[in-house]
Parts: C-alpha cells; structure tokens; sequence
C-alpha cells in the first residue's frame, strides 16, 4: 500500500516513511492510494474470528510489507490486549466501551499500534539514520497519557511530552509523570499553546534535527489513525441484529475516530449511518447543513477533547466522499450538543438507564437519541471513548455521586511524580532533547 499526501506537492511512500515522518514534507495528512475492499464471507461470519485475527486482517493491507506478518501479528495483539464490550443501555441503544485500556481512553489502541511500529522500525536502524527514535509531543491532557503509555519500555524510542503546569487533571498529570524509563514529562511553566510552539520549533531547528530522529505522536499520523477501525469491526461481531446494521455515533473534535469508521465502511463494513456528536465546536454540523466550512477558534466545553475548531482529519473524510457533500450526507450527520444539554443527559442516563457516561460519551448518546427520534425503525451505538473517572471533577458536581475510581487508577495516583519543570523557553527544550542524544 503507498500514501499519498492531500496537498499532492510530495512523493507518494510506503506505511514505514509515513508513519515515520508523520506529516508529509509538503504538510498534508498522508492518504492510502487504495481502500481495502474485505470480503462478504469474512463480514458475515464476523463472529467466527477472533479479536485479534479481525484486527489484523483490518490492518494488514494498509501496512502491506512495511512489517512482516508475524510482527505485525505480535503488534497487533499487544495493541488490544483489553476489552472492548457493547453493553446496551436503552430499548434502542449500545454503548460501545472503549475506555478498558491502560489510560482509560480510546486514544489508547491509536498509541499502542503506532509505538509498537515505530519500535519495530527503530530496531530495523536503517530507516531511523541508525539513530534512536525520539518522539516529541505535546499534550493537553489525554493524548499525552495514551502515549506515555503506549511507548513505555519500547525499544530504540525516547518519549518526550510537554504538558503545561497546573493545567491538566490530576489523573492526566500521574499518567504523564510516574512511568520513568524512557518517558520523559517536561512541566511547561506556561499553557497548552507554550508547549505546541516548543515542539515545532524543534521541528523546525535543522541543527538538532542531525543530532536525533524527531517524530511527533499526534493523531493525524497513519499508525495512529488507521488502527482505529478495529472499533467499529468489533462492534459488529457483537452486534445482534445482523438484518438491521447500527447507526453509529461518534464524540468527535480531531475526526480522527470517526474518519477510521467512515474508512472501515467504504471497505465494506456494515453501517446504518454515522453522526459526528460534536460539542458547541461546531463546524462539521455547520458545513454539512450550509456546504460551508468555516475554521473558529476552540471554544472551551466540559468535554474537553473536542475542544478543536478546525479538525484536522476532515480533509480525509472529503477525500474519501470525493469532495461531494450529497454524498457525504446520505452517509453522515452531525449535531452539535451544548455542555448544558450534556449534563442533564448524563444525570438521566444515570437516573433512568443506570449508565453512566463520560461527559464525551454523553454528546454521543444524545446526539444519537436526536437522530434515532426522527428515524423510528433503526437502533444504534454510541462510542464511550472515556471512562467517567478520568473527569470526575466534572462529572461529580453533575450526578451528585462520586464516581467509582478503578484500581488501576487508584495505584497511579500513589505513585509519586516525576517531571522536570521548565520556562517556555526554546533553549531549555534544546537542552534537554541534546542531553537523550
Ligand atoms: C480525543 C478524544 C475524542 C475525539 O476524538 P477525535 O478522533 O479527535 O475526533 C473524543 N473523546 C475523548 C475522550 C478523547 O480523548
């Protein structure tokens, strides 16, 4: 399989460089030159397969001989050691869980493939320069944790992420700060906007570019993105009601998730429908009801992972419609949910259905309810992309109920920090990124 980039000013290139390099030279998101056609057998008798043969079966075309099969099976399997269940939560509606992971997030299976590959690349040496593989990333709260995580202990890989001092939930900041080992949390003494302009300036320096390998962990990278398809293949192994395929409803802020799902259905998998739940950030809404996209300043909402007012992967899902908005709409739908509305959803979900969601999970389930009430025949899925537990501080106040800490959870939070702060300053990133050379 080769990638081309959406700007068409650089060369095409194999799964490796794209997922090395992240973004292509030209700037644009790297796009797969063919969509994976699966077969109707394999679709059908889904649930003969297990978890692991279903994703690699997903995955395997899109990396192509950029990783030999049986590492690209011992990738896969470590990438979903956890469970993703559908529970049902009303007459009509399932929740899909993706929040079993270590982080607690679905950013999670993202972060493990994409550390697993670059650690197999690193090994190989050649691709790397024959130098170490260190990756820069800057977080404001949940991808920062998935990718600490997913590179713990990985081989060949230097993990740097800055996050900005007192910013960040104090179950975010102990997932970004008790691993050790080749994790590294720099404490910005300044905000998420401070850290993101650290890390392209040293994207950007040529001269500390010869003496590492730098690569970001952001979501537009391929290894991340595409990864994210196995969801919507579980999802319809455990879906009953084969007769009648899921509409399917996806929190979105990057559009990374639901770009995955689109891509999964255009290969074949069985959808109803998909709708983008958005919170007040509300662009795609906007453009697929006017035609017009109109790129906004984030405004901040208690789902704050959506927090994003020009998503990056939209153009990838233009691509895939071929830049054709009927086409996308007979597909896609949005509504935009405001953090009023979710949180009196997430009381009744509680309250009538015994469930509860993360604020996230929330903007999914009712958005899903919104369109479900105008299409009286279908049932659905929303995608529980958080465990409430990772917002308490926002989640508490709202069911007047504290929220059950797992115990993974519970022995992060008594392990003690370990970050190293610094001034948002240019030279004291370069410092430190020398010293892992
Ligand atoms: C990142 C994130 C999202 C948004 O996913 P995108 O792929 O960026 O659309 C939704 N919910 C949670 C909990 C997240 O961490």
């Amino acid at each position: 399989m080769k990638y081309y980039s959406l700007n068409k000013q650089s060369p095409i290139t194999d799964f490796k460089n794209a997922a090395i390099q992240g973004q292509a030279p030209d700037k644009g998101l790297y796009f797969p030159e063919k969509i994976n056609s699966l077969p109707a057998d394999f679709i059908k008798n889904i649930e003969k397969y297990t978890e692991e043969e279903i994703a690699f079966r997903v995955i395997q075309p899109y990396v192509g001989d950029s990783i030999p099969a049986a590492d690209l099976q011992q990738i896969v399997s470590e990438t979903i050691n956890f469970p993703i269940p559908l529970v049902q939560v009303n007459d009509n509606t399932w929740s899909l869980e993706l929040f079993h992971g270590p982080t607690l997030a679905f950013k999670d299976v993202g972060a493990r493939f994409m550390s697993r590959c670059l650690g197999y690349f690193a090994r190989q040496g050649s691709a790397t320069r024959g130098k170490k593989v260190t990756v820069l990333v800057a977080t404001s709260g949940d991808t920062g944790g998935a990718v600490a995580d997913g590179f713990f202990g990985v081989e060949g890989v230097e993990v740097v992420i800055l996050y900005p001092s007192g910013k960040v939930s104090s179950v975010q900041e102990k997932q970004l700060t008790t691993l050790g080992s080749n994790i590294h949390a720099l404490e910005v003494d300044g905000t998420f906007d401070d850290c993101q302009q650290l890390v392209k300036r040293a994207f950007a320096d040529a001269e500390l570019n010869q003496q590492l390998f730098l690569t970001s962990a952001n979501s537009i990278n391929v290894a991340r993105w595409l990864p994210q398809q196995f969801y919507y293949f579980f999802a319809w192994k455990q879906w009953q009601n084969k007769e009648h395929p899921p509409v399917i409803s996806v929190p979105s802020g990057n559009f990374g998730n639901i770009c995955a799902g689109l891509l999964a259905y255009k290969s074949g998998l069985p959808v109803k429908h998909f709708i983008a739940a958005c919170n007040a950030n509300d662009m795609v809404p906007v453009f697929l009801t006017t035609g017009n996209y109109q790129p906004k300043k984030a405004v901040p909402t208690i789902s704050n992972a959506m927090d994003v007012g020009d998503p990056s992967n939209f153009v990838r899902i233009l691509e895939l419609f071929h830049h054709t908005l009927d086409n996308l709409r007979s597909v896609l739908s949005a509504y935009s949910i405001t953090d009023e509305e979710t949180k009196a959803v997430m009381k009744e979900v509680l309250q009538t259905h015994h469930y509860l969601p993360d604020p996230h999970g929330a903007v999914g389930y009712l958005a899903l309810q919104r369109y479900l009430q105008e299409h009286t025949d279908s049932a659905g899925i929303f995608l529980e992309t958080a465990h409430p537990v990772k917002f308490y501080d926002v989640v508490e106040p709202v069911t007047g109920q504290p929220v059950p800490i797992p115990a993974a959870v519970r022995a992060i939070m008594d392990r003690k920090k370990n970050s190293t702060q610094i001034a948002p300053d240019f030279s004291a990133l370069r410092d430190i990124l020398v010293k892992q050379a």
